[in-house]
């Protein structure tokens, strides 16, 4: 490929992103000498041609207005020739190519009120899902859920309290899980716990029975020919949802029983050790809106036992893993009960994807 960037001639999918690259990244592109942190809230990427990108980091709401959007796009107008991004976990990040420029716009969005911070030993911004907002399936909300945690830990996103490494939450409103809830430290996944609910007037309307049937992953639908409807068996049904999202004629939201489980221990990262998956810890807490005090509390005892426990640089599943999990229960005072337990005989042992300890 040339150097010069590329215009892709297609109208199917998504415009080649190197055309949207700030200048400084696009001259630098795979040439990259090192970066160091400067401050919780800017970084610098030193190029082997010895060009510099600062690197400002802001926190969102993730769900955000066109206003925000506006804010944002005037500030990096101003600032960085137009150019920003979002991290994945709906960080805002300001590309510069000089420490002047970063310093003043690091100025700038904090007397604008922005929460700047998130870089190295901190809790940057949650990684989170639709919720009630907008999606179909949603056992809790996630922008509510989310807002309560960030209210919570503001103090470690902007660093006025460090931790011994980098601690990453995620949000998750069904087990459908578009939130990174299975590789994060501390997460939260909206469960349901009753099978969905048939309305055979409306399945015989709205639905195909045999997609219906199809869309479920344990076989527990069948057809009801007398009501031109379905069945479900209860006791095979895990309430993933997944049969609503087919015939909406199946609801599964349900505020009694609906609520979300605390998985804790997962990283993407490979250094010192391998990406891990989240184990559960605490099965289910009740759905508890506007300010879910259960979930936060949760949160907080697990973060405080880590904080107090764990060894500089040590992830928090790299500290279970070192004192064991039973002493990781003994230590935070959950309680280890039996949905802890993962008896599915037929998962071979090397998966390590069950979320629950093999027995
Ligand atoms: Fe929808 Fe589930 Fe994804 Fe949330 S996690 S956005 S409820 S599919
Ligand atoms: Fe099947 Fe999931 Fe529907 Fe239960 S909720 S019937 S497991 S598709």
């Amino acid at each position: 490929m040339s150097d010069a960037l590329p215009e892709r001639q297609t109208d199917i999918g998504p415009p080649d992103y190197k055309q949207f690259l700030p200048p400084v990244v696009a001259k630098n592109y795979g040439k990259w000498k090192y970066h160091e942190r400067i401050s919780n809230a800017m970084m610098v990427h030193v190029g082997e041609s010895g060009d510099k990108c600062y690197t400002v980091r802001a926190a969102s709401p993730r769900l955000i207005s066109t206003d925000f959007i506006r804010d944002l796009t005037k500030m990096a107008d101003k600032h960085c020739g137009g150019f920003l991004r979002f991290t994945t976990r709906n960080n805002v990040e300001f590309l510069v190519d000089d420490e002047n420029k970063a310093k003043a716009l690091e100025k700038d969005l904090r007397d604008a009120g922005y929460m700047l911070g998130g870089i190295g030993d901190t809790i940057s911004n949650v990684v989170h899902t639709q919720g009630w907002v907008h999606c179909h399936s949603a056992a809790t909300d996630a922008s509510g859920l989310v807002k309560v945690l960030m209210d919570e830990f503001a103090d470690y996103f902007t660093g006025k309290k460090g931790l011994p490494a980098r601690v990453r939450l995620a949000v998750a409103c069904c087990t459908n899980m578009c939130g990174a809830v299975h590789c994060s430290d501390i997460a939260v996944v909206g469960i349901h716990r009753k099978p969905p609910r048939i309305n055979d007037e409306e399945v015989k309307k709205a639905c195909e029975v045999p997609s219906t049937i199809a869309s479920c992953p344990t076989g527990a639908i069948s057809p009801n020919p007398a009501a031109k409807s379905v069945k479900i068996k209860e006791d095979k049904c895990m309430y993933c949802g997944n049969c609503y999202s087919v015939c909406p004629a199946l609801p599964i939201s349900d505020p009694e029983n609906d609520g979300v489980a605390v998985v804790v221990g997962g990283k993407i990262g490979s250094l010192r050790s391998n990406p891990k998956f989240s184990k559960l810890v605490i099965p289910f807490l009740k759905n508890n809106p506007p300010r879910w005090p259960e979930v936060t509390a949760a949160f907080r005892n697990i973060l405080t036992v880590y904080e107090q426990g764990a060894r500089k640089h040590e992830r928090l599943g790299e500290w279970v893993d070192r004192i064991g999990w039973e002493k990781f229960f003994a230590l935070t005072k959950i309680p280890f009960t039996h949905q802890h337990i993962d008896d599915f005989t037929i998962a071979r042992e090397t998966f390590r994807a069950s979320v629950a300890f093999k027995w």
